[in-house]
C-alpha cells in the first residue's frame, strides 16, 4: 500500500542526454539513504541543512557516478520532508543505475506530480500554487509564464482568502443573529448585509470577466483559417509561421487534412489550423477535410477568415461567412491577393461580417502580413500581456467554483428579498464560501487531487 509518508524517488529532469539530471528523494529515509550509497573523500558525520556536498554514488563494489549532493531538511523543503538532490552526469544509463539503487534501498518509485502532491498535503502551497507549477513547468510563451509565477507566488491564493474573509464575516452576522433570535438583538441590518453581498459579488463579477484573458494566456489562442479553396489560405499559414508547413498549390482542394502550427505572438502563443476548404463536396477524403475544417471552426477561439481579392465574392464565401457568423466567434476578415487587380472592397466585406476591421494582404508579395500578425494579438488579447500584478482567473476548475460562488450569493440575496428565515441565507453563504474554497484545496475530494495531479509528470 502506497502512503503518503513513504520516502519516494525520480529523477526530475527530462529523459536524453544533458549535462547534468537531477534526481530527487523525499521522506524519512532520505537521509539514512543517501548515508548508505553516497561516499566523499572526507568523513561526514552528519550533513547539514541547504548545504551541497561533493562525492560519488557506490553500490559498494564499484564508484557508479561522481555527483553533487543537496540537502533540504524539512520543513525547509519543496515537499516539507526531508530532501536530498543528486545532480549526477545526464546519461539516462547513469540515472537508472543511481535510481534503481536508491529504490533498493526502501524508497519506491514517485507518482507524476508527487513531490508536488507532498508540498501541497503538507501545507507548503495550496492547491492553486500546486496547479501554478504545473503551468510554469509546461509555459511555452511570456503569457504563459507570467501568469503562471503570479499565481505560483500566492497571489490568487491572497485576493481568494480575501473573498473568503468577507463572506465569514457576512455568516457571523448572520450567525451571531440566530444565535440571539430569541432575544430579538439585532447586531447589523439586512440591508447592510444585502450592500456587502452585492459588493462581493460584483468583485468576484470582475474577477470570472478575467477568465477569457486569463485561458488564453495560460493555454494559447486556437486560431482557424477559414475560406473557400484557392483563396490563399495555406499560403498565409506558410507566412505566419515562416515555412513551408502546408503544400501551396492552384489545384482546388489541396489541403484534405487539417494542417496546424504554432506562431508565438509577442509573448502568445498561437495554433494556427488550416483547414481544408469549407464546401460541398462527394469524394469521401475532401468528406471527411471538411468534417475536421467544421470541428476546427467550433473549437477555434478566433477565426481568419479569408477572401481572394481578386475574384468577386462567389456563393461559397458567402455561405461559408453565414456559417461562421452563426458561430459567434472572434472574426477577423482578411482579402488575400491584393498584388493583383480587386473585386472586392474591404467596406463591403466589413458590412457582410459585421466587424470595424478587415485587412488586406498578399501572401505572395508578404505584404500586410505584419498588420495581420498585430491585428490578430489585439483582436484576441487586448491590451498589452499581463502585467505583474494583474490577476487573472485562468483555469475551468476556478471559473465554475467561483461560478458556483456568485449563485450561492445570488441565492442569498433572494432568499433575503422573500423574508425567508435567516438559517437559508447562512446556509447559502456558508455553500458559497466551500465553492470559493474549492480553489485552494481546503475543500476538496481525492478525485480532484488526483485528477490534478495527474497533469504532472514523474519528478515534479
Ligand atoms: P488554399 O486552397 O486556400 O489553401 O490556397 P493556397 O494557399 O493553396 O493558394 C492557392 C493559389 O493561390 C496558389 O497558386 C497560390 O500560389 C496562390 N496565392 C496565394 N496567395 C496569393 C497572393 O497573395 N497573391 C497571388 N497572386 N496568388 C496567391
Amino acid at each position: 500500500m502506497k502512503s503518503n509518508h513513504d520516502t519516494i524517488a525520480a529523477v526530475s529532469t527530462p529523459r536524453g542526454e544533458s549535462g547534468i539530471a537531477v534526481i530527487r528523494i523525499s521522506g524519512p529515509e532520505s537521509q539514512p539513504i543517501i548515508k548508505k550509497i553516497f561516499q566523499t573523500d572526507k568523513k561526514i558525520s552528519a550533513f547539514r541543512n541547504r548545504r551541497v556536498y561533493q562525492g560519488w554514488i557506490t553500490d559498494n563494489r564499484e564508484k557508479i557516478d561522481e555527483v553533487m549532493v543537496t540537502f533540504f531538511f524539512s520543513p525547509h523543503s519543496y515537499t516539507g520532508e526531508d530532501v536530498a538532490e543528486i545532480s549526477c552526469h545526464g546519461s539516462p544509463f547513469v540515472t537508472k543505475r543511481i535510481l534503481d539503487l536508491i529504490i533498493k534501498h526502501t524508497a519506491r518509485l514517485a507518482d507524476p506530480g508527487e513531490f508536488t502532491k507532498k508540498s501541497f498535503l503538507n501545507g507548503k502551497m495550496d492547491l492553486s500554487q500546486a496547479e501554478a507549477v504545473a503551468d510554469l513547468i509546461h509555459a511555452k510563451t511570456e503569457a504563459s509564464r507570467r501568469v503562471a509565477l503570479y499565481q505560483l507566488e500566492g497571489n490568487l491564493s491572497d485576493k481568494l482568502a480575501e473573498f473568503s474573509q468577507q463572506l465569514v464575516q457576512a455568516c457571523s452576522f448572520l450567525e451571531l443573529e440566530l444565535d440571539f433570535a430569541e432575544e430579538d438583538i439585532q447586531f447589523t441590518s439586512l440591508d447592510d448585509l444585502q450592500k456587502m453581498l452585492k459588493k462581493i459579488d460584483a468583485e468576484l463579477k470582475k474577477f470570472l470577466d478575467s477568465y477569457e484573458r486569463g485561458r488564453l494566456c495560460r493555454e494559447g489562442v486556437r486560431m482557424a483559417i477559414i475560406g473557400s479553396p484557392n483563396v490563399g489560405k495555406s499560403s498565409i499559414l506558410n507566412c505566419l509561421v515562416e515555412k513551408e508547413r502546408a503544400i501551396v498549390t492552384e489545384i482546388a482542394g489541396t489541403t484534405r487534412d487539417t494542417i496546424e502550427d504554432v506562431l508565438d505572438i509577442e509573448g502568445v502563443l498561437f495554433t494556427i489550423t488550416d483547414t481544408a476548404g469549407l464546401r460541398e463536396v462527394q469524394d469521401p477524403i475532401e468528406k471527411e477535410g471538411v468534417r475536421r475544417a467544421e470541428k476546427t471552426l467550433k473549437d477555434a477561439d478566433i477565426v481568419l477568415l479569408v477572401v481572394d481579392g481578386s475574384k468577386s465574392l462567389s456563393s461559397e464565401d458567402k455561405k461559408i461567412i453565414s456559417r461562421i457568423q452563426k458561430q459567434q466567434k472572434k472574426l477577423l476578415g482578411v482579402i488575400n491577393k491584393s498584388d493583383l487587380r480587386q473585386q472586392i472592397s474591404a467596406d463591403k466585406l466589413k458590412k457582410l461580417l459585421n466587424t470595424e476591421e478587415v485587412l488586406l494582404i498578399s501572401a505572395l508579395t508578404k505584404k500586410g502580413i505584419d498588420m495581420l500578425i498585430n491585428s490578430l494579438k489585439q483582436t484576441v488579447i487586448s491590451g498589452d500581456l499581463p502585467m505583474h500584478g494583474e490577476l487573472l482567473l485562468t483555469r475551468e476548475r476556478h471559473k465554475q467554483a467561483v461560478f458556483r460562488t456568485r449563485e450561492y450569493i445570488h441565492h442569498a440575496l433572494k432568499a433575503m428579498n422573500e423574508k425567508m428565515s435567516q438559517e437559508f441565507i447562512a446556509f447559502d453563504l456558508r455553500q458559497a464560501l466551500d465553492s470559493l474554497s474549492e480553489i485552494s484545496g481546503k475543500k476538496t475530494t481525492d478525485d480532484i487531487l488526483n485528477y490534478i495531479f495527474s497533469e504532472f509528470c514523474i519528478g515534479k
